[in-house]
């Protein structure tokens, strides 16, 4: 394996700059700066951490627009999106400023003294990151595990480094201590195998493939080492026929087709009721046409390339004997440009059961209730979903029955980072986000003092 790796533009296809590849040894050096920055990180009063977190952030948001300009560069990202993205960042990082001094035990009662629980930090923790929303998903990670006490050392994709180096930097600049936040930038087998192995650290935090995640599970537990996972999806938007077609139809296209489709929540399956079927596709095409595929440096784009050309051809692979309904438009030229693609597909379809990443949506009709949360159901995934309905109960009772950790009903948020997020079934491990996250980075440990006098 070469020393360095070329990082390109997705765009343009042209190289933008090499990167170095951390060594095993590097790997190492970078746990043991931070084991030694941990110990008095975590010694430090819990007001001085949220302190030291809170100008993390005001120093990501006095760089957003440069962070912004980096995705684009690097991942194609349409400029809306990274800007919102690097906010998303110092968001993150705000909010979990508040975490060291809301991190209370209990106290229980027990007779002959005093029992108190602390939450206490694990250490240093290991996040590794893929390519698809570099910075946004760094920080679910190191956020609250820096707010709990803990360091990281943080692995990019080799793909997608340039926002997590950055990020390193404006750490510094903010006054984290040197080797509390260690960005490592190199390949999985070596830097992510790593953090599995590495008796140092003691927690990972892993987003990517279920592939990948499965191997680093299994890793994780011959150390005995907590693992959080977040991976792959094949979420439903499920359209009732009682729902506003106009408004479902509409906001169809961004629930894929955002990120090139190579968003874990993609609402990758659209479930039309059969009675609304054609309409929906009738009113879908027009939507999809003018979805805007194009320069992600241009303020109007809302779709830019694929993140590789090998990417690219597995995303091209799914289209082979598909029944392609409709597809909207993509530039041509150098880049890794995908037009975003509507199917028709039957149910046990490898297009309605497995991941593509990419902008292709599949749409299936469904009979009645019953029929839809089956269909949503029939994949090993549970990440995401949204439930299309102007009936109350419906909505209640469809949301219950399917089996994902995320869904919305009328609308397809996916992430606000106050409240939970994460996938069920083959879809991920452990959740991520909310008022609880910080507390996820933490053991707990149970102290019993006696009081008996003599
Ligand atoms: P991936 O191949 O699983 O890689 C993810 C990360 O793991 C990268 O940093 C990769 O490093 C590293 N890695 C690769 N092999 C490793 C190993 N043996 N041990 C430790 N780390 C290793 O996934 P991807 O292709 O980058 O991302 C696409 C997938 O991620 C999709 O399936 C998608 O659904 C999923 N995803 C899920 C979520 C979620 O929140 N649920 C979010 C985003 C993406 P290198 O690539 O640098 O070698
Ligand atoms: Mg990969």
């Amino acid at each position: 394996m070469s020393a360095v790796f070329t990082v390109i533009n997705p765009a343009t296809a042209l190289p933008i700059r090499e990167i170095p590849r951390a060594s095993v040894d590097d790997t190492d050096a970078a746990i043991s700066r931070a084991v030694v920055a941990q110990r008095s990180w975590a010694a430090l009063p819990p007001v001085a951490r949220a302190d030291a977190l809170r100008s993390f952030a005001r120093v990501v948001e006095a760089h957003v627009e440069e962070l912004a300009q980096l995705e684009v560069l690097n991942s194609g990202h349409p400029i809306g999106s990274a800007r919102w993205e690097a906010s998303h960042v110092a968001q993150v990082l705000n909010f979990y400023a508040g975490a060291p001094e809301r991190l209370s035990g209990q106290q229980i009662p027990v007779a002959g003294g005093l029992d108190v629980t602390f939450h206490e930090p694990y250490g240093v923790v290991g996040i590794i990151v893929p390519w698809n929303f570099p910075m946004t998903i760094a920080s679910w990670g190191f956020a609250p595990a820096l707010a709990a006490g803990n360091a990281v050392v943080l692995k990019p994709a080799e793909l997608t480094p340039l926002t997590a180096l950055r990020l390193g930097e404006l750490a510094l600049h903010a006054g984290l201590p040197e080797g509390l936040f260690e960005v490592v930038t190199g390949s999985g087998s070596v830097v992510g195998q790593r953090f599995v192995s590495h008796p140092d650290v003691r927690k990972v935090v892993f987003t990517g493939s279920t592939s990948v995640g499965t191997d680093v599970a299994a890793g994780c537990a011959r150390e005995l080492k907590p693992v959080t996972l977040e991976l792959g999806g094949k979420s439903a938007n499920i359209v009732f026929a009682d729902a506003d077609l106009e408004k479902a139809a509409a906001s169809a296209p961004g629930a894929v087709f955002d990120n090139a489709g190579q968003d874990c929540c993609a609402r990758s399956r659209i479930l039309v009721e059969r009675s609304a079927y054609d309409r929906f596709l009738e009113l879908l095409e027009p939507a999809v046409q003018s979805w805007r595929v194009g320069d992600p440096a241009d303020e109007g784009t809302e779709m830019g390339p694929l993140i590789s050309a090998s990417h690219r051809s597995s995303v091209e692979g799914f289209l082979d004997g598909a029944n392609v309904a409709f597809r909207g438009s993509a530039p041509s030229g150098d880049g890794f440009w995908f037009a975003p693609t509507v199917v028709l597909a039957d149910r046990g379809d490898r297009l309605a059961r497995e991941e593509v990443f990419g902008p292709v949506v599949a749409v299936l009709p469904f009979d009645d209730e019953a029929d839809a949360i089956q269909l949503a159901n029939d994949t090993i995934y549970g990440l995401a979903g949204s439930i299309w309905t102007e009936n109350l109960g419906r909505a209640v009772r469809v949301s219950r029955g399917v089996k994902s950790g995320v869904l919305s009903v009328n609308s397809h948020s996916s992430v606000r980072y106050w409240t939970p997020f994460g996938g069920m079934k083959a879809s991920g491990l452990g959740r991520e986000l909310g008022p609880d996250a910080a507390e996820h980075f933490t053991e707990t440990k149970n102290v019993f003092f006696a009081t008996d006098a003599s």
